[in-house]
């Protein structure tokens, strides 16, 4: 590709070619990739690291303080490893004017609400937001006179109900962390913008290949990159992308708090970045094998993946999301504690740890009743999260089966 062909393809916009096609181009600018005194260009962009940046003279100093989105200025404005990643995810999503990049989710997550509230404004949370999320509404924003008010998950329009004069903003989190509730975004977009509220989304599960959260109204996206962007366990990164109308807003906030992420994080991210389609159609397709064999098991309660009929908002998945990804919960029919401890402690193909989003199979314990608010998890059953990476299906329900075998053999102990 040539740097005239490269700057051809910025002069697309990225309604006018497919995801996957956007994936392959987005974020390579003839001036990141391009080498010195000669035509042509590499392909992704180097790893540039930088804190300091030489001026030529004082007058090119001053120059460049007008404008630092983009522009060699200082280390922690980024270099065009951070630009090139900020820009491709941009590309991603339909409508976006920018994406600020964070050293992880939770600071992605963070650093928007700080750019969106302030004291004395009240915030409506989705009761199924990821933990974190609700412990900063709690630590931070609760003592700086920023009152949160969690909502059910399934609430769509109704969540008119709880806007009153100070309701600044709604936040959102579609499937919900652990319980995969679906929600109806764009009705509950349609209030936000009858009362002028600002809408957030955290769109870890999704991503903008699956659902592009701008395109359906939402004011601004939040990835957990660390998940599916990076995609191989190995870096914790976040971003926030937005519209012209809260661009500056958000870019400010997170230039103030400093936020960044290192060049050869980006550098990583931009790899995983190149597989998105490739490897969510991959874990959809596991994923969705191992959910369909788990319902048919007399060992499992309720499985919660948005893709099968009984995931509450799955007709809201079916009508939104071009697809699933890799993660959902099932529980263990009149099972305990100690009973799912030994089936996870059985399986051999699954790590146990946090996160997910990475190549491989993880298992977790979660007890979603020890979070809810407004809402309550009964289930007596315990809940277990899988991740279904990219290992073969057969293997991992194989696996599955045996632990199955291995954990029932004394049934239920309380
Ligand atoms: C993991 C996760 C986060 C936080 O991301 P980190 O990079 O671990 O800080 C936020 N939201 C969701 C839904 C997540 O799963």
């Amino acid at each position: 590709m040539s740097s005239s062909r490269q700057d051809d393809h910025d002069h697309l916009t990225n309604t006018d070619i497919a995801p996957d096609t956007r994936l392959a181009q987005a974020g390579r600018r003839a001036e990141w990739t391009s080498i010195p005194g000669q035509p042509g260009g590499i392909v992704s962009p180097a790893v540039w690291r930088a804190s300091t940046i030489l001026y030529e003279d004082v007058a090119h100093l001053r120059a460049a303080r007008t404008d630092q989105h983009e522009r060699w200025f200082y280390g922690r404005k980024g270099t065009p490893t951070a630009w090139s990643l900020a820009d491709a995810l941009t590309e991603l999503e339909p409508g976006a004017k920018g994406t600020m990049l964070y050293p992880s989710g939770v600071a992605a997550i963070s650093c928007a609400l700080m750019a969106v509230l302030k004291p004395g404004d009240r915030l409506l949370m989705v009761d199924s937001a990821y933990d974190p999320t609700r412990t900063f509404c709690e630590k931070v924003l609760r003592p700086m006179g920023i009152d949160t008010v969690y909502y059910d998950p399934l609430i769509g329009a109704a969540i008119e109900a709880l806007v009153d004069g100070n309701t600044r903003a709604i936040f959102l989190e579609s499937p919900g962390s652990l319980t995969m509730e679906v929600q109806d975004v764009p009705a509950i977009v349609a209030v936000a913008k009858a009362h002028g509220l600002v809408t957030l989304i955290d769109n870890t599960w999704a991503t903008p290949l699956f659902f592009p959260a701008l395109s359906h109204g939402v004011d601004i996206s939040i990835l957990a990159c660390t998940k599916y962007i990076v995609g191989h366990s190995d870096v914790m990164m976040g971003s926030v992308t937005t519209h012209e109308g809260w661009w500056p807003q958000i870019q400010s906030m997170a230039w103030m708090f400093g936020q960044m992420s290192s060049p050869d994080d980006c550098w990583l991210a931009l790899r995983g970045l190149r597989t998105l389609g490739v490897r969510l159609r991959q874990h959809q397709e596991t994923a969705l094998a191992v959910a369909r064999w788990l319902k048919t098991r007399a060992e499992v309660g309720e499985v919660r993946h948005p893709a099968l009929p009984d995931c509450p908002g799955h007709d809201l998945w079916r009508r939104d999301f071009t697809g699933a990804t890799g993660l959902f919960s099932f529980t263990l029919k009149d099972g305990d504690d100690a009973m799912r401890a030994r089936f996870i402690d059985s399986l051999r193909h699954f790590g146990i740890g946090y996160s997910w989003g990475g190549f491989e199979s993880l298992a977790l314990p979660v007890d979603p009743h020890t979070i809810r608010t407004a809402t309550r998890w009964t289930a007596r059953d315990p809940l277990i999260r899988l991740h279904i990476g990219l290992e073969d299906a057969a293997d991992l329900i194989a696996d599955l089966e045996k632990a199955f075998a291995a954990c029932s053999l004394t049934g239920r102990t309380g």
